[in-house]
């Protein structure tokens, strides 16, 4: 029987389809601890994965032979070394941009109203006071990377009657224009966003994209929304902007370290609003990524080539 490790949080968690296919296809299903992965993968054929680090270490020393990301960005994965061993690494694309879209767009209304900090002032200090916010409508949408999720936003944002920018050097602008979407420069971008939201991966390139140079450029009434990743923003040069007033508020759902230290200067900044990496946590999009990973995993075993593989030069 092959054995596939499990290392996502919500596979199998809201149903037990996933678990049952791969059960169906004669996989035995392990689920597994992020600390425990190193010893789990050693007797693995297949791996299933979230937001656990999987270093070449760790995949030197295992039999692994798929993985599955379980979601879309994969630098928690070394996908070189995966790529060297001939381990084809498949996504599920597409699985998780609506719920990660509709997250972007509730935060655009929290931080527009400043629901959360109304919310908490009530509910915890029975504080009856006025909180004054913003209107959406007619402002400007900024959208740091137009892919997958980047669209579905601009797509919804434009229904609530906001103008939308982008900047995206990998996108032609004929396609942006055609969602309706306006082309700008990178410094653009920061200095015409009334919200601005990040959807790009995280890569060598993307790492601290966004610092103190780029937040000074920012109105000081915008706010930054990061549901992308969390070294994309340098996250001391974000809370020193909120704490000096530099913009207006900002809301987070990625860090750079999951979960962030307790002494994490961003806990000290009320204008900031916090989630715990919920992206792509709406039950349909849960069964949409396990239904995807657990069919990679039976496809490739099965002789057939699993959908999205994103190192393709292992197929050869
Ligand atoms: P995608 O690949 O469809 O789009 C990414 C876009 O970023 C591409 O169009 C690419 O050209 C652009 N890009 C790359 N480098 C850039 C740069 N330097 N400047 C500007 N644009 C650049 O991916 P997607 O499905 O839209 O997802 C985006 C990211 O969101 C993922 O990589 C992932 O890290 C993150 N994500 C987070 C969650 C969550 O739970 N919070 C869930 C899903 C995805």
């Amino acid at each position: 029987m092959k054995r596939v490790v499990v290392a996502a949080r919500t596979f199998g968690k809201y149903s037990q389809d996933p678990v049952d296919l791969l059960k169906r296809h004669g996989f035995d299903v392990i689920r597994c601890e992020e600390r425990d992965l190193p010893i789990a993968l050693k007797e693995a054929d297949a791996l299933i994965v979230g937001t656990p680090k999987v270093t070449a270490e760790m995949l030197e020393g295992s039999k692994v032979r798929i993985i599955a990301k379980h979601g879309v960005g994969v630098d928690n994965i070394d996908l070189k070394t995966a790529t060297r061993l001939g381990i084809p690494v498949t996504i599920t694309q597409g699985a998780n941009t609506e719920a990660v879209a509709e997250l972007t767009i509730g935060f655009i209304f929290a931080l527009a109203r400043g629901l959360i900090s109304a919310h908490l002032k009530l509910f915890q200090r029975r504080e009856w006071s006025s909180v004054v916010g913003v209107e959406v409508k007619g402002k400007t949408l900024g959208l740091l990377g137009f892919g997958a999720i980047a669209r579905e936003v601009n797509r919804r944002a434009l229904c609530l009657g906001m103008r939308t920018i982008t900047y995206d050097p990998y996108v032609p602008q004929d396609e942006m224009r055609k969602r309706g979407a306006e082309p700008v420069d990178f410094k653009e971008l920061f200095k015409g966003s009334d919200f601005l939201s990040i959807h790009v991966p995280l890569s060598e390139e993307t790492r601290h994209l966004v610092g103190e140079t780029e937040l000074k450029l920012m109105k000081r009434t915008a706010f930054l929304i990061n549901t992308a990743r969390g070294g994309i923003v340098d996250e001391g040069a974000l809370a020193k902007a909120l704490k000096e007033g530099w913009i207006a508020g900002a809301a987070v759902d990625v860090f750079e370290e999951e979960p962030p230290p307790e002494d994490s200067p961003l806990f000290d900044c009320d204008s900031l609003i916090t989630t715990p990496h919920i992206g792509a946590h709406s039950i349909e999009a849960v069964y949409r990524m396990n239904m995807m990973a657990a069919q990679s995993v039976i496809d490739f075993f099965e002789g057939r080539v699993p959908a999205n593989v994103i190192n393709r030069e292992v197929l050869k």
